[in-house]
């Protein structure tokens, strides 16, 4: 989010430019002390009237979901172009759509093994809580929607995904064009998406300066009704995140450069820098220039990390799969006292691997597409719900969440651009090569 110079005067002005995610985190402090307070006077429930400032941060954010997938999903695809796409680009993708899924997979994996949750009183009982019986061929059929527009008014996230998937690549397509008249139309409507998407952003950085409020009013309302015992929650929910980021460098990342003959030691001495960038500003997008450097002091052949790299800021993300994974489970566990079927699993692995290419690699995007996963699964985050209360501890140390899951994100876009050139013989530094 562009932060503004600062001028004189004004406390708006210095809220507006006291960074969002320590603000946030501010918030998660002051309201669970309010709620710790409210819940020792034997206050369990906040007036309504403050409890409407809560309700509003859920609303705004329900809001933004399927506006923002149309847009970043629709340009994520367009951007990939069919020119470079040839031998880089499909091998590219494919790797990092699997290895989005393994993050996915192991993220679930931890919520299997922490089974983080919370003891909130009060569960959301609606029928999302009912585990459901998954018929998986209607899973896969009910992708591809028979109306368009009823899939965006129902907001049924997998169809809307499908659907803007399909419409980015064509376009794409039309954008490489020979025939002048169709290039010119698909760039007017990449721009149009493009803007839509920067739109989009826009009312996100201002929906993240009301979170704060919004944060402290839900996290209030379920320290008042459940007292302190909550926060031990969190500290299981960032275990099992940092834990599944570990595992996935050890399994998935080692596991490539070893299948791929690249020496380990000198990967990770030059993927320390973009490593603690991206842990730092957790964007992908702004660690970009050290990731680029990296990829050339590893001998990685411009050609493709000049496209690889870029695609991989945008549509690679292995943190945030991890971390849908286990926030995931917090979630359906907190609410509903379960842990979560295997077809929700499955929806998940999917929806994750996919949500991570609609995933703008700025800080916080995660958490976005963390409400859409669970919109996808049938569960959405609920105004005046338990879900919303869970959802708001989680984005109350999403700071911190987000910094690991950037470091992995970013990592994986150098690993895979490393074993792709590997594979084209496009990796030209000996020290390391085995
Ligand atoms: N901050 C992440 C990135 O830039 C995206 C996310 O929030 O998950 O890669």
């Amino acid at each position: 989010m562009a932060q503004t110079e600062p001028k004189k005067g004004g406390i708006l002005r210095a809220y507006l430019n006291f960074n969002v995610l320590y603000k946030i985190l501010i918030g998660l402090v002051i309201g669970a002390i309010a709620g710790i307070i409210l819940a020792a006077a034997g206050v369990e429930a906040l007036p309504a009237w403050i409890s409407m400032f809560g309700t509003i941060f859920t609303r705004l954010l329900k809001m933004i979901i399927i506006p923002m997938i149309v847009g970043s999903l629709v340009v994520g695809a367009a951007s990939v172009s069919p020119a470079t796409v040839g031998k880089v680009g499909i091998r590219v993708v494919i790797i990092y759509l699997i290895t989005s899924a393994f993050g996915v997979i192991i993220g679930l994996l931890m919520g299997n093994i922490f089974q983080p949750h919370a003891e909130l009183a009060s569960l959301a009982a609606d029928a999302a809580g009912k585990a459901s019986e998954t018929n998986v061929w209607k899973v896969i059929y009910e992708i591809i929607p028979t109306s368009v527009l009823t899939a965006l008014v129902n907001e049924t996230v997998l169809q809307v995904i499908f659907f803007c998937l399909i419409f980015g690549l064509c376009l794409s397509y039309l954008k490489a064009s020979t025939d002048e008249r169709l290039k010119k139309i698909a760039e007017t409507t990449y721009n149009v998406f493009d803007c839509l998407t920067e739109i989009m952003m826009k009312i996100v950085g201002g929906i993240m300066q009301y979170a704060p409020i919004g944060v402290a009013v839900l996290i209030c309302e379920v320290f008042a009704k459940n007292g302190p015992k909550v926060a031990g929650s969190l500290l299981i929910v960032v275990i099992a995140c940092f834990l599944g980021y570990a595992i996935h460098v050890v399994l998935v990342y080692g596991g490539l450069l070893k299948i791929f003959k690249i020496k380990i030691g000198p990967f990770f001495k030059e993927a320390r820098t973009p490593f603690i960038t991206a842990f730092v500003t957790r964007s992908s997008n702004g660690t970009l220039p050290t990731t680029f450097k990296a990829a050339e002091n590893l001998g990685v052949d411009k050609e493709v990390y000049a496209f690889s790299l870029p695609l991989g800021a945008t549509i690679n993300m292995d943190g945030t799969a991890i971390y849908q994974g286990v926030c995931a489970f917090f979630l359906v566990m907190t609410c509903y006292g379960r842990g979560l079927t295997f077809g929700e699993m499955g929806m998940i692995v999917l929806l994750a691997t996919l949500a991570s290419i609609g995933t703008a690699g700025v800080p916080g995007a995660g958490a976005i597409m963390l409400a859409m996963v669970m919109a996808g699964i049938g569960m959405p985050i609920q105004e005046a719900s338990a879900i919303a209360g869970a959802y708001a501890m989680i984005l109350g140390i999403d700071a911190l969440l987000d910094m690991g899951r950037t470091a992995l994100n970013v990592t994986g876009d150098l690993t895979c651009t490393c074993c792709i050139a590997k594979k084209l013989g496009l990796l030209k530094e000996d020290s390391i090569l085995k």
